[in-house]
């Protein structure tokens, strides 16, 4: 049956990643950033842009043909994919699937404390400083709020497992969503070059997969402090373990841990990520 996979995630959790893993399978194909097409943009600012083309979503030679009355149906029709991927995160931006198609949930995840060094890592580019504590508070609003679209169930994954287990995850992920598991784009590290007309997601990644530098803010040096530097570490999946070496980050998310709220304690046991005693064992810094 034709399905259609949301990917659930905060931003800034690896769901660029995914989508392109995702892509690379012969019977899946990426929309991205689904949710572009409808949503209004600022002046200035491009609906999109869509990975393939990197223009608006109104030029890019996929989209630009668009049937709204039935937009996923235009889609499988178009890719002739069985399972069409779309990454746009947040519940409250999926588009609605007719009843025709089967619909399914896959969530991404990564721990407060990964997510914390992340979001701080872009916001501090962005001139725009963030406390370890407001980044604690929208991880559990951003979870409680997929965590409560998917009480239906889903598939789960961590950010730490997808980078060091893809392939075990990819194919798990693969027979769960009902199609074939082809290892080799992640073997040869070709799941980069994009087949699909997706949009949005991660701007360096959009742009190392076409080797643009469009996207980024101030170009690829600048970007994250040239975190996407020298270009052979593009393609490569690491775990991003920047939290690791941030010693003032890990006391206050152990502190973080031990004052954990109810609501942060059942979000991070429901997500597998234990107790938040043990995830306080984890950063705090003078332990092993
Ligand atoms: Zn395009």
């Amino acid at each position: 049956m034709k399905t259609v996979l949301h990917v659930l995630s905060a931003a800034f959790s690896g769901s660029t990643l995914l989508d392109a893993l995702l892509d690379s399978q012969p019977q899946a194909a990426s929309l991205g950033e689904f949710a572009q097409l409808w949503e209004e943009k600022p002046p200035g600012i491009r609906r999109g842009p869509c990975h393939l083309c990197g223009t608006d979503v109104h030029e890019c030679s996929f989209w630009k043909d668009l049937s709204e009355a039935n937009p996923y149906a235009f889609a499988f029709e178009k890719t002739h994919a069985t399972v069409l991927v779309d990454t746009s995160k947040q519940p409250s931006r999926l588009t609605p699937v007719p009843r025709e198609f089967a619909v399914k949930a896959v969530m991404l995840v990564k721990t407060p404390h990964e997510w914390a060094a992340s979001v701080r890592a872009h916001n501090r580019m962005k001139g725009e400083p963030t406390s370890i504590e407001e980044c604690f508070f929208h991880w559990t609003n951003l979870h409680g709020e997929i965590l409560h679209h998917c009480q239906e169930g889903g598939f789960l994954i961590r950010y730490r497992e997808l980078t060091k287990r893809t392939e075990t995850v990819l194919a798990d992920l693969c027979m769960w969503a009902g199609i074939q598991f082809d290892p080799a784009p992640v073997r040869s590290g070709t799941f980069w070059r994009r087949n699909s007309h997706a949009l949005a997601g991660n701007p360096a990644v959009i742009d190392q997969s076409n080797d643009r530098q469009s996207e980024m803010i101030g170009g690829r040096a600048e970007w994250l402090g040239g975190k996407y530097l020298p270009p052979e570490r593009w393609r490569q999946i690491r775990y991003d373990n920047s939290w690791e070496s941030d010693l003032e980050l890990r006391c206050e998310c152990e502190r973080l841990y031990r004052d954990a709220s109810p609501r942060l304690r059942s979000f991070l046991n429901r997500l597998g990520f234990g107790s938040p005693e043990q995830l306080a064992g984890q950063v705090a810094p003078n332990v092993g």
